[in-house]
């Protein structure tokens, strides 16, 4: 008799953490981090998740998610919707256990297909990312009311390009959530980022990744 093939997806890894980004920051967190990518951001910090994969059973990642108490679960990358059907598939167990889900995407590929019940954590990537033409304008279209967009702030440059993008999306959309992170990496961003949204008066959201602040150690489950 023909066994029935068991519904996959590759991964490079997941751990057990805090949430360092979006509204959900500071709260324990699994993470679902999926392996590729479609972009080459100068400003990368998962460039393992290229090399490392697996391809693992849905069922197993299930299962380790229900051991987890917490019941936040963040869908990572690399880029994720580059497995969308998989993707899918998964965000559909998790749903079934009650977890609130939340998917980081570097904003290049549509999100339509992506569930409601799922919160968007979209980048748009500045010019220090060496791709900020990447961002795919139908994303914003696809925005429901608890979905987040996310810039990563390095320079001047970025900080122009900020201004600019934030304008023109909240002349159409006031009630978007737009992140703001200072690049940690750059001695003085926080700061200038914080001067420079007062000074603006940009309806942001000014986002240190909090894992990086404390340099967490994650207890890896896969
Ligand atoms: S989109 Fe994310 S994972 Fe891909 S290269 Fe850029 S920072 Fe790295």
């Amino acid at each position: 008799m023909k066994s029935k093939k068991l519904d996959t997806i590759r991964i490079s890894e997941i751990f057990y953490s805090f949430q360092g980004e979006s509204t959900f920051s500071g709260r324990p967190s699994i993470f679902i981090r999926l392996s590729a990518c479609n972009l080459n951001c100068k400003t990368c910090d998962t460039k393992y998740a290229f090399v490392n994969k697996k391809t693992v059973e849905i069922n197993k990642i299930i299962k380790i998610c229900k051991k987890i108490k917490t019941p936040y679960v963040c869908i990572t990358g690399g880029e994720p919707l580059l497995q969308l059907s998989a993707v899918k598939k998964i965000i559909k167990e998790l749903v079934k256990i009650n977890k609130i889900i939340s998917i980081e995407t570097n904003g290049s590929i549509s999100t339509k297909a992506i569930s409601k019940k799922v919160k968007k954590v979209i980048d748009i990537k500045t010019p220090s990312s060496g791709e900020c033409k990447s961002f795919n304008k139908s994303n914003l279209e696809y925005l429901n009311h608890n979905d987040e967009l996310k810039m990563l702030i390095s320079n001047k440059n970025d900080l122009i390009f900020a201004e600019k993008t934030i304008r023109s999306i909240i002349k159409k959309r006031p009630q978007t959530t737009i992140l703001l992170s200072p690049n940690l990496d750059v001695p003085g961003m926080s700061q200038r980022l914080v001067k420079w949204i007062l000074k603006k008066q940009v309806p942001v959201v000014f986002q240190p990744q909090l894992h990086k602040l404390i340099k967490e150690k994650p207890i890896y489950l896969l």
